[in-house]
C-alpha cells in the first residue's frame, strides 16, 4: 500500500507546479525601500539610481498575494490531494534555499516556472510521518535566469499525542539564551553585560540595547532584590498553575528586572517594595526555575 503510494508520488517528480508565472509588479524601488526598512538593511547598494534589489527579496517578486498565483499547474494540486487522501493532511513549511545568479534591478519584469523537484520516501519526524515535497522555482528576467528558490514542505499525518501529565510550560531555549538556562541549571542567575559599554541587560538578548554591540559576558546576580511590581493571577487558569498566585516583577540589586513568582508568602501579602531573595525551585524532573522568597523579617532592610 505504502509502496504503491510511493510509486505514484515519485511520478510527480519533474512535473510542473507553476508554468509561465508572471510577477505581479516589476522589480521596483518602493518595495525595495519598504523591505530594507522592515529588515533594517541600510546597504547603499539598494538605493539610488544604480540600485539593485536585495538578493534575498527573490521570492517577493513571484508571490501571488491575497488574490492568488498565476500559472499554477494542476500537477501540484493533484500531488497534495493524493497526500491528503493518504492521511497526510497536515502541512508545515520546513526550509527554503535560494541561489542568486544575477542581480535584479528596478524595472526588471520577472517570470517564473516552478517544478516539483522531489517527493521523499515516507519519513518519520517528531511531528508525525509523511513526505517532504520540494519545489524549485526558476526566476527569470527575459530569458536570463536571475535565481532559483527551493521550497520544501512536509505533508504529514499528525502523530497522536499522548496526554501528558499537566506540567509547567518549558522555557524556549535557543542560542540567544542557552547560557542563561545553563546558569539556572547550576543555580546561578546570570545577567548579560555588554563588554563595550558595560550596560547590564535582562532578559537575554542578542545585542546591547544601549550601544548595539553583540559582545557580552555575564554577571552573576547576588540574589537580592525588591518587588518592583506584581499582579495576582486569578483567571484564566492555566494547566499546572494553581490560582490565585503572585507574579512579581523583581528588581535585582544589580538594577535589572526579572519576571518570576513570589513564593513562600500568601499571594495577598505580596507588596511593592518588599525585599526578596532568589531561590531555585524544582518543579519536576526537568524543570528548575528561579523564584523569589520574601527576606526573613529583621534581615531586610
Ligand atoms: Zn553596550
Amino acid at each position: 500500500m505504502d509502496d504503491e503510494l510511493a510509486v505514484r508520488l515519485k511520478a510527480y517528480e519533474g512535473r510542473p507546479a507553476a508554468v509561465a508565472g508572471v510577477g505581479k509588479d516589476p522589480v521596483n524601488a518602493p518595495m525595495i525601500r519598504h523591505w530594507c526598512e522592515a529588515m533594517g538593511d541600510e546597504n547603499p547598494a539598494y538605493r539610488g539610481p544604480e540600485a539593485v534589489a536585495p538578493p534575498t527579496m527573490l521570492q517577493v517578486w513571484t508571490m501571488g498575494g491575497l488574490s492568488g498565483h498565476t500559472g499554477r499547474a494542476q500537477a501540484y494540486e493533484e500531488l497534495l490531494g493524493l497526500l491528503d487522501d493518504a492521511g497526510y493532511t497536515a502541512v508545515v513549511a520546513t526550509d527554503c534555499e535560494q541561489e542568486y545568479l544575477r542581480p535584479l534591478r528596478p524595472g526588471d519584469e520577472v517570470t517564473f516556472d516552478t517544478v516539483i523537484e522531489s517527493v521523499s520516501p515516507r519519513k518519520t519526524t517528531r511531528l508525525g510521518s509523511g513526505h517532504f515535497v520540494t519545489t524549485r522555482t526558476d526566476v527569470r528576467t527575459g530569458t536570463e535566469l536571475a535565481g532559483t528558490h527551493r521550497f520544501r514542505i512536509l505533508k504529514y499525518a499528525p502523530a497522536q499525542r499522548k496526554p501528558r501529565k499537566e506540567s509547567r510550560p518549558r522555557p524556549v531555549i535557543n542560542r540567544d539564551n542557552a547560557d542563561f538556562w545553563a546558569g539556572v541549571a547550576e543555580h546561578r542567575l546570570l545577567i548579560q553585560r555588554c563588554t563595550v559599554c558595560d550596560t547590564l541587560r535582562f532578559p537575554w538578548l542578542p545585542g546591547c540595547t544601549t550601544c548595539g554591540s553583540p559582545e557580552w559576558d555575564t554577571v552573576e546576580a547576588s540574589g537580592e532584590g525588591t518587588v518592583f511590581s506584581y499582579v495576582v493571577m486569578h483567571h484564566p487558569p492555566f494547566p499546572a498553575f494553581d490560582p490565585p498566585y503572585a507574579v512579581g516583577l523583581v528588581e535585582l540589586a544589580e538594577g535589572v528586572r526579572i519576571v518570576s513568582n513570589v513564593v513562600g508568602v500568601p499571594y495577598d501579602k505580596v507588596r511593592i517594595g518588599m525585599p526578596v531573595r532568589l531561590e531555585f525551585r524544582r518543579y519536576d524532573d526537568e524543570l528548575v526555575l528561579p523564584v523569589f522568597q520574601p527576606m526573613p523579617q529583621g534581615v531586610a532592610g
